[in-house]
């Protein structure tokens, strides 16, 4: 007991010292214009680490991005209500949660640029950071580049994203919007079979809508969906687009039956892509030490 006392005596002034050791450190670096950390990312993973850094006086530049990887604040930017978030009991928007994060990285002294980077070097001590319009020295990165959902690009997707359309169940099946509704899920693995059946729990019905003759899912995941009475599985089913009431709201999705080429509206107020997420780490190819 005594030994842990003053062993954590001795650690928290070493810390201090340590960060006062540091932070000088980082004030020598940036003089002789070296950055000590830059931060790739304005996603909740980028800012976190903005937060962090900027409070340990580091100063990091943070390149938020622009549109290479999806917008500056990341996926939470395309969403509405963010329901999980602790400390939001009343749920707050995605864009919202983003723009506190945003100010609470610059309020502790982060530098934030929103910029796509295009090109790291790591081969030589300083690194090199290359955005569209800055190219930055720096001892170390941290790259929160997230990823993106993949989407099918149908013709009415923009105008029906977050209004019927998803690309997470998780976060918005519970929403008013879907709740009692018959909703529908694309994709024909592990992600779309898990969307569906945690979409039963709120919705009327769900339609599980793949593109081939069988599903990728692990015979575990299909099993589960088959024993469901409330998932009906569509084969050789492309999603073509989605229709509308006369009031603008969701209310249908075109499809077609690929061995018949036959075309039909499949009536459903919601659809979730279950098709996958594209890391973004292109930066990072043939980089990794
Ligand atoms: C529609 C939707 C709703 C969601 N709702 C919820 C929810 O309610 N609750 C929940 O917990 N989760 C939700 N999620 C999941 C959540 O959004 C992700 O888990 C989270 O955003 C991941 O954070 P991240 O920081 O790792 O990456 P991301 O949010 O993906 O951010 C990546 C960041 O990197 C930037 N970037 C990428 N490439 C570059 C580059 N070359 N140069 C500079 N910057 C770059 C992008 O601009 C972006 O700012 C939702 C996701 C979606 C798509």
């Amino acid at each position: 007991m005594y030994c842990f006392a003053k062993i954590s005596a001795h650690q928290h002034r070493s810390i201090d010292e340590e960060t006062q050791e540091l932070s000088d450190k980082a004030e020598q670096n940036r003089r002789q214009g070296v950055e000590n950390l830059v931060i790739i990312g304005s996603g909740p993973a980028g800012y976190t680490a903005a937060i962090y850094a900027a409070r340990a006086n580091l100063k990091p530049v943070v390149f938020e991005g622009y549109q290479i990887g999806g917008v500056p604040g990341g996926q939470l930017m395309t969403t509405t209500e963010v329901e999980n978030f602790p400390g939001f009991p009343e749920g707050i928007t995605g864009p919202d949660l983003m723009d506190r994060m945003r100010c609470q990285a610059e309020r502790w002294g982060a530098e934030l640029f929103q910029e796509d980077v295009e090109f790291i070097d790591v081969n030589d001590n300083p690194f090199t950071v290359q955005s569209s319009d800055r190219k930055v020295k720096c001892h170390s990165i941290i790259v929160a580049t997230g990823a993106t959902a993949k989407r099918l690009n149908l013709p009415r997707e923009e105008e029906f994203w977050s209004r019927g359309i998803s690309a997470c169940a998780i976060c918005d099946g519970a929403s008013p919007l879907f709740k009692g509704q018959i909703l529908a899920v694309v994709g024909g693995g592990d992600t779309a079979t898990e969307e569906a059946i945690y979409l039963t729990k709120y919705a009327r019905h769900v339609h599980l809508l793949v593109r081939r003759d069988q599903m990728r899912a692990s015979k575990a995941m299909q099993d589960r969906v088959f024993n469901n009475p409330n998932i009906t599985v569509h084969y050789n089913t492309e999603t073509m687009d989605v229709v509308c009431n006369t009031k603008g709201q969701m209310s249908g999705i075109l499809i077609k039956k690929h061995d018949t080429g036959e075309e039909s509206v499949l009536e459903a107020k919601g659809l979730f892509y279950g098709i996958g997420h594209t890391p973004n780490s292109q930066l990072l190819e043939a980089k990794l030490i």
